[in-house]
């Protein structure tokens, strides 16, 4: 014990050494309140997110949650509330998506025991989707678009092989394969909204969303089981790669044998040398 004491002393003697002097500028005079603008920005996305939820109806989702700090409780205490969970397990959970944060955009959360049994989810919104979607159409197009349709899909399940898809089928596919089928789905419903018009994103919104859903069927096509086979036949696009201009299109599936000689011959063209 005497030896920690001096140890840890001189640890805190070192920071406080390396520590330059600090030179008051004007602005350190007349200071802005601690964290004046974070707040305007989390409200402003709140407001938002509230807005959207307002303007867009949904039955199938309890809450849509910011997250942010200030809402861990709200959070913890829905969990709690509806899943019968310990603070210690919301808490947990809580956490568990500060690491999802930098990967995901939005999250939908419902509880896979609950599939197709009428369940509400929660959705959680990421910082991240208001720094990489800044204008409102390709925000309502991540969440009303592509969140929605995963809450619709929790709350009633979905029709494959004439069978609604429960928990049991799904431990029989396997959780993680059964994601994928859901991925595909609220991405061809979010490119479907983008194709008619009645969503006006920015490019960059689309191209992401072209990329996912072609990322989305090419796994839901590996898994090569019943379900997914199904899955893959009701995806409205056949993704196929531009090689040459290195793009990525999709084909409406009705239009591919219009096409047919036309690819044929573009396939032709640009492997020709190789
Ligand atoms: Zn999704």
């Amino acid at each position: 014990m005497k030896r920690i004491l001096p140890t840890a002393l001189s640890i805190i003697l070192a920071c406080c050494s390396s520590t330059k002097p600090i030179q008051l500028t004007e602005t350190q005079l007349n200071p802005i309140p601690v964290g004046a603008q974070e707040q305007t920005i989390k409200q402003k996305r709140e407001n938002l997110l509230e807005e959207i939820l307002e303007q867009n109806p949904c039955k199938h989702i309890k809450k849509i949650i910011y997250y942010e700090d200030e809402n861990k409780d709200t959070f913890c205490k829905l969990i709690e509330q509806e899943y019968n969970a310990t603070r210690a397990q919301s808490t947990k959970l809580w956490h568990g998506l500060a690491t999802r944060q930098e990967e995901y955009a939005a999250l939908t959360l419902s509880s896979r025991q609950q599939t197709a049994q009428g369940k509400q989810s929660i959705c959680v919104i990421f910082p991240k989707l208001f720094q990489i979607r800044e204008n409102k159409e390709d925000i309502l197009s991540c969440i009303v678009d592509h969140e929605y349709i995963h809450a619709k899909d929790n709350f009633e399940g979905i029709i494959l092989c004439n069978e609604k898809i429960t928990n049991e089928i799904i431990k029989k596919i396997k959780p993680l394969n059964y994601q994928d089928i859901l991925e595909l789905r609220a991405y061809s419903h979010q490119l479907e909204q983008i194709e008619k018009g009645k969503r006006k994103t920015s490019k960059s919104c689309k191209k992401e969303a072209i990329y996912k859903y072609t990322e989305a069927y090419i796994r839901v096509r590996d898994q090569k089981n019943k379900y997914a086979n199904q899955a893959l036949k009701q995806a409205p696009y056949f993704p196929f790669p531009d090689i040459p201009n290195d793009k990525l299109l999709l084909y409406r599936k009705e239009n591919l044998p219009k096409i047919k000689e036309q690819l044929r011959k573009y396939l032709k063209e640009s492997f020709k040398d190789k």
